[in-house]
């Protein structure tokens, strides 16, 4: 009995699953257009790439910088010029 009712927990878990994936790829879709999905940005303080669209942002020298994590943006807002060149 317990097999069963597992099996069926597995079955709706799967199923809840391949819903809310199919569910996040159309509202990427209506979201984005195109040319902004392959936008990337590149996180300064760990180099590693970032989609744009990340809420972990903010704004230096009226440029918008984008960050991996809160941690990486804490970095970068404590000492900004560390991670930006100045010309
Ligand atoms: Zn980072």
């Amino acid at each position: 009995m317990k097999k069963i009712s597992f099996l069926i927990t597995a079955i709706i878990f799967i199923a809840f699953l391949s819903q809310s994936s199919a569910n996040i790829t159309v509202a990427h879709t209506l979201a984005l257009p195109t040319d902004s999905i392959q936008k990337v940005e590149v996180d300064l303080v760990c180099k590693m790439k970032v989609k744009p669209t990340s809420s972990k942002s903010t704004v230096y020298n009226k440029k918008t910088y984008y960050f991996c994590s809160e941690s990486c943006k804490q970095k970068f807002v404590a000492k900004p010029t560390n991670y930006v060149k100045n010309k």
